[in-house]
């Protein structure tokens, strides 16, 4: 990169960065110009350990060179091909290779360009299914507190989080589970929690409040990740599932996170046993290289769409960029690394290490809970009166100097490495929080 391009744009500031405090931005700013395996290196080529492959999606580590090759080799031979009333071969070879990974019922996949697009594409299938079949008034959708399902207005009517959503609405008609952060009984539990609320409790209320008749869907992310590392006990998916299915509701997880081997199995599906309706995800699809999201349909939804007589467009839905060319080959290559070097199970034997590292910084001032589980981890730290987030902001500072990267939600840290990891990696990160939390104020 040169001089100018690495100076030059903070100069006169034309760009909105996204969740980002842009003013406070500007004074500090914190520059990222290349990567490579388990770091990134800054504008004057400071190193810096990758401890949330990017935003929990370079799983593979950075630049792989089999990845970089196959987006120039597609970007040469043929850069775009739309996929309306049309298509290329890769998008149908992506979606073979991917069914593999999920359980069987979950074969077939609608590709989009993101989580937030995956988010709003299940839903919308989910709505479509009922009217179809003569039930179109179940619009109704069941979300969680403290979810994240992106910024689309679907994701965000049934997201959790409330000042995602206070500036924007009217959002969708939606009800919400109560989320499953419980620490008055699992503060510092290793690994998922043995016990907390039956869902089907909550579940059966809000049945009972709108009627079954009203509810298009149930979306819940496996485990709540932007909100921070947020576990469900050992049998609460399962009971969501037996709930929905008394109550004939759909069931939609989002692995956007949670998918291609952040838990140490392939999807979190694999990791609790559990079989949802539709199925969502993005990230890892490409190892982040191009942006691409996917949702995994059911045969029986998929079915039900293709059995009309009519032979005429069965979902009026699609992206520009569904199945993007460029991005269906980042996919197969990334897809490629992942099986060939058992990424999507490698987090399963590194779990214990990086457990017992990030567990290692329970004793600090400040820290008032820690959550893990795969190689995704949470550390909380207690919130400075009046002034919430501003440790965190100050953690994330901290460590950036130190050549760490970390992820902060308020006032807690959130940590998923690249699954390509190696130990002393997992010491290094957790000595730097060690000193990093150990000097906040
Ligand atoms: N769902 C979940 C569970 C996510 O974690 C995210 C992003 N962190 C999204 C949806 C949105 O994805 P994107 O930012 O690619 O739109």
């Amino acid at each position: 990169m040169d001089e100018l391009t690495k100076t030059a744009p903070l100069a006169n500031p034309a760009c909105w960065l996204p969740f980002t405090a842009n003013r406070a931005f500007l004074q500090q700013p914190r520059l990222l110009s290349r990567a490579r395996g388990m770091y990134y290196w800054t504008p004057d080529e400071r190193p810096i350990l990758d401890g949330t492959a990017g935003l929990w999606c370079v799983n593979a580590g950075h630049c792989r060179p089999e990845i970089s090759a196959a987006i120039a080799q597609q970007a040469a031979e043929m850069d775009f091909a739309p996929t309306f009333q049309i298509g290329h071969p890769l998008v149908f070879t992506l979606a073979k290779r991917l069914i593999q990974w999920m359980p069987p019922a979950l074969n077939h996949v609608f590709f989009t360009n993101s989580g937030s697009e995956s988010a709003d594409t299940a839903l919308k299938i989910a709505r479509a299914y009922h009217f179809n079949r003569g039930e179109p008034e179940r619009t109704l959708f069941i979300g969680r507190e403290k979810a994240y399902h992106g910024v689309g207005f679907g994701g965000l009517s049934v997201g959790g989080l409330p000042r995602n959503k206070e500036a924007f609405g009217p959002l969708l008609e939606a009800d919400f589970l109560p989320h499953t952060l419980d620490q008055s009984r699992n503060r510092f539990g290793q690994g998922l929690p043995e016990w907390g609320e039956d869902p089907a409790l909550a579940l059966g209320e809000i049945v009972r409040r709108h009627g079954a008749e009203r509810i298009a869907a149930v979306i819940v992310e496996p485990v709540a990740g932007s909100a921070g590392v947020i576990l469900p006990h050992r049998d609460y998916l399962r009971q969501l599932r037996e709930a929905c299915d008394t109550h004939g509701l759909l069931l939609i997880f989002d692995e956007v996170i949670t998918g291609f081997g952040r838990l140490g199995t392939p999807f979190a599906t694999d990791y609790f046993s559990v079989t949802p309706d539709l199925l969502t995800t993005a990230k890892g699809l490409t190892n982040a290289a191009v942006p691409m999201g996917a949702v995994f349909v059911s045969d029986a939804i998929y079915q039900s769409f293709m059995q009309g007589n009519d032979r005429g467009i069965e979902l009026f839905h699609g992206y520009t960029y569904s199945g993007h060319p460029l991005a269906c080959a980042a996919g197969l290559a990334a897809l490629d690394i992942y099986e060939q070097e058992g990424l999507l199970t490698r987090g399963a034997e590194l779990a214990p290490y990086f457990e017992k590292a990030i567990h290692s910084l329970h004793e600090l001032p400040k820290v008032i809970d820690i959550r893990n589980i795969g190689m995704m981890a949470a550390i909380e730290l207690e919130s400075l009166p009046d002034a919430f987030g501003a440790r965190g902001m100050a953690a994330l500072q901290s460590a950036f100097d130190k050549g760490l990267l970390i992820r902060t939600t308020g006032d807690t840290i959130a940590l998923s490495p690249p699954l390509i990891i190696q130990r002393d990696m997992i010491d290094e990160i957790a000595d730097i929080l060690h000193n990093v939390i150990g000097n906040l104020r």
